[in-house]
């Protein structure tokens, strides 16, 4: 059983082709651009539980939007780990909030998801590392890791929290060698600094799992919810990065990470 925020039927944005995506409850991070400040909390009254089975019933009501597969290297897989890929782009997204406080859970749905061949992607921000979370990444298609800061003490200041973990994620995964999107949120003033912007892409310049790097732009969606949680928004003078802002962090990238760097 997860313990979940909401969830969307029809995600675009989290992975491959059209998704089921699930926000989890609970998160470790404080980010302070957090445009799901609701998810943070560990358990709320507004929380709902969802069974595999539910899931697996609304994976499969979906299955015909999955569409075949776009990507050679997983049409030439066949089957992954023993079990079988039928070469979908679409699948399963879990988001957050921050899904590996709940790795065991999510571990027993992703090996289901593969008996029934659905794809499955995991969106974290690394806070996590420890073996439950290494058994899950296992079983795991796509890893999109939130690597947020380079710099530790900025990292710090961004999230309230260290970035150890999620570099030690970001190592185990390269190890296992298996796919991996990185995550980049661009926040003027806070993480769009150029010597920073370099040492984040040259970290990961050799990572051979890293198969996409997506640069998202801060945006102000998420600022009402701070209002109605009656909190305090830290970037309340924040403005999104203009078109100019975004193709300059996008070029520093790609120096080092090349095409493999989109802003999304
Ligand atoms: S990691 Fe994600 S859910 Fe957690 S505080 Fe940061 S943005 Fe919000």
């Amino acid at each position: 059983m997860l313990k979940i925020h909401s969830l969307d039927t029809f995600g675009t944005h989290d992975g491959p082709g059209i998704r089921l995506v699930i926000f989890t409850q609970g998160c470790q991070f404080r980010c302070v651009y957090c445009h799901n400040p609701d998810t943070q909390a560990l358990e709320t009254k507004e929380m709902k539980t969802i069974e595999t089975k539910e899931i697996i019933e609304l994976l499969e009501k979906e299955r015909s939007y999955f569409g075949p597969c776009l990507f050679a290297e997983q049409k030439a897989a066949g089957t992954k780990d023993g079990l079988p890929n039928f070469g979908q782009t679409g699948g399963l997204t879990i988001s957050g909030g921050e899904p590996t406080l709940q790795a065991t859970a999510l571990t027993e749905l992703f090996k289901e998801c593969k008996k029934y061949g659905f794809n499955t992607c995991l969106d974290t921000c690394g806070a996590i590392f420890d073996q439950d979370v290494k058994a899950l990444y296992d079983v795991t298609d796509i890893v999109l890791l939130d690597v947020k800061h380079i710099d530790p003490t900025w990292h710090q200041k961004l999230t309230k929290a260290s970035n150890e973990n999620t570099l030690k994620n970001a190592a185990y995964r390269e190890e296992t060698g298996k796919e991996m999107w990185l995550r980049y949120v661009l926040v003027p003033g806070w993480t769009d600094q150029p010597e920073y912007l370099e040492a984040w892409a040259k970290y990961f310049a050799e990572y051979k799992t890293v198969k996409r790097v997506e640069i998202i732009p801060y945006h102000e969606l998420g600022v009402f919810k701070y209002k109605a949680l009656g909190r305090k928004y830290e970037l309340a003078n924040v403005k999104p990065p203009s078109k100019l802002e975004i193709s300059k962090a996008e070029e520093i990238f790609k120096k080092y990470l090349g095409n493999k760097v989109v802003a999304v």
